[in-house]
């Protein structure tokens, strides 16, 4: 009887969600079967990504980066980086030594219209921030060296040459697909004629997130970003990179840039996609590309949770079929909304109501509110699960005892559960006798373009000698 009496407390403390919702989510959970699955259909698109015979088809292009050397915490000097392609676009001046470490930065705006309009618009732009924030630290004296953070995939011809291969996320800007961006920043640069720069080193995101963490944790290998975007690098030998054409002097590895976001974009992943993963698909700037990005990221999560909150409303199995007006227009429902609800402690809704209240829903029920927070579960569960396969497929290749995971992203940050559920798939999906840790390393985009522009320094000025 006890028993019985709890089970009912619980039921009615967390409130049971109808059999019906439950069964229209069925679909996203994605059991540890299908998630091996993705792992291992990963793992064959790695491998085509790094052969050079498949290369030129593959999906997963694992672009080499140039990057070889981790930093080795000896790294000094003042450094100005430029990080573009995340949620905010920012300057920074970083001064790394042996303890110290100091950041300015700022951030600026870059209007849809210049992410949508012509490249020389958008570097115009990225050089008027430059100079404006050079200016204001009074660093426009005496060229500085410079790490610039481009968060799309690039094809690299050297360390300071990135051909950009497709835009991704919110950018289309005409005559830069296929350019090199370094190029196209200098030109900028050179047009205005006030400012000097030494452009050292351009970089993904994700490799500045491994660097970061690695300059003080020699187990970093792996650097993943969970953000607008998503993506990883790791460390590969270059015994296992076929398009490697750099040198072979010691060390014999490079920074893969995977670029796993356009996972799928071959049709691989389409036993565990959705309808809802067409639509969103279908009204993307990039239709058919990104396809494991828009399952996964922050800048598709939210739409993905209105996507099915409005399929269950219109088959009235939410909001009694008459939900919140916005939740039937494209965008309105964001990804912060989906960390906000599932922070509430288990059976409480305090945040559901204020989210629910600002998307002008005002009287929403205990019932109402336990069935959207069944829903955001479900789709941030088989985001963090999928991300989840692709680093457990990351780690398992790499097969090394034991490896840090450095991340970064707005979306690992701010939704409350995240973490706990790719540690706990992780494990589940790993082969035997591998351990790893997922570290958030902090700022990477900024301080990691600082560390592969001091890197370059180091190495440059020890060939100079
Ligand atoms: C880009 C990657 C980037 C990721 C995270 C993706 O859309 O293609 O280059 O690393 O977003 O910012
Ligand atoms: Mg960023």
């Amino acid at each position: 009887l006890m028993r019985w009496l709890c089970r009912i407390g619980r039921a009615i403390q967390q409130r049971q969600v109808p059999r019906r919702i439950e069964e229209r989510c069925a679909e996203l959970i994605l059991s540890d079967d299908k998630l091996r699955d993705v792992c291992q259909r990963l793992l064959v698109e790695l491998n085509r990504g790094l052969n050079k015979d498949t290369n030129k088809e593959a999906t997963v292009k694992c672009f080499p980066t140039y990057v070889r050397e981790l930093p080795n915490g000896e790294e000094c000097g003042k450094f100005l980086a430029l990080d573009l392609g995340g949620t905010n676009f920012r300057v920074l001046l970083i001064e790394l030594g042996p303890h110290i470490f100091h950041m300015e930065s700022k951030i600026f705006a870059v209007p849809q219209s210049v992410m949508l309009g012509p490249g020389t618009g958008l570097f115009d732009h990225i050089a008027e921030c430059l100079a404006t924030f050079m200016h204001e630290n009074k660093v426009d004296v005496s060229p500085l060296p410079l790490g610039f953070t481009f968060s799309f995939p690039c094809s690299q011809e050297g360390l300071t040459k990135a051909r950009l291969a497709t835009w991704t996320k919110g950018f289309k800007c005409s005559g830069v697909e296929g350019e090199d961006v370094v190029k196209l920043l200098q030109e900028a640069i050179a047009r205005r004629g006030d400012i000097k720069i030494d452009v050292m080193a351009v970089l993904n995101d994700t490799t500045g997130t491994l660097m970061a963490c690695a300059w003080k944790n020699p187990a970093c290998r792996i650097g993943l970003i969970l953000g607008t975007g998503i993506n990883a690098c790791y460390v590969e030998r270059l015994e296992n990179v076929q398009l490697w054409d750099g040198d072979f002097d010691e060390p014999n590895q490079v920074v893969i840039n995977t670029e796993l976001g356009a996972f799928g974009d071959n049709g691989t992943l389409e036993f565990i996609r959705t309808e809802y993963d067409r639509t969103i698909d279908q009204h993307s700037l990039n239709p058919g590309r990104q396809l494991f990005e828009k399952m996964i990221s922050g800048m598709y999560m939210g739409e993905v949770t209105r996507l099915v909150l409005a399929q269950l409303t219109r088959e009235g199995l939410l909001f009694d079929g008459m939900g919140p007006e916005v939740l039937f227009e494209p965008g309105q429902f964001f990804t912060k909304y989906v960390s906000e609800i599932e922070s509430d402690k288990k059976g409480e809704y305090t945040c559901c109501r204020q989210v629910l209240e600002e998307l002008g829903y005002e009287d929403a029920s205990d019932e109402d509110c336990a069935n959207v927070r069944y829903i955001c579960e479900a789709v941030s569960r088989r985001a963090a699960h999928i991300a989840a396969a692709a680093v457990a497929c990351l780690l398992n290749k790499m097969g090394q005892k034991h490896v840090t995971v450095a991340v970064d992203g707005s979306l690992y940050r701010f939704h409350p559960h995240f973490h706990d559920l790719m540690v706990e798939k992780i494990r589940q999906l790993i082969n035997p006798g591998l351990t790893f840790d997922l570290m958030l390393s902090e700022d990477g985009s900024g301080r990691g373009a600082a560390l592969v522009a001091a890197v370059a320094v180091r190495i440059g000025s020890l060939a100079a000698r």
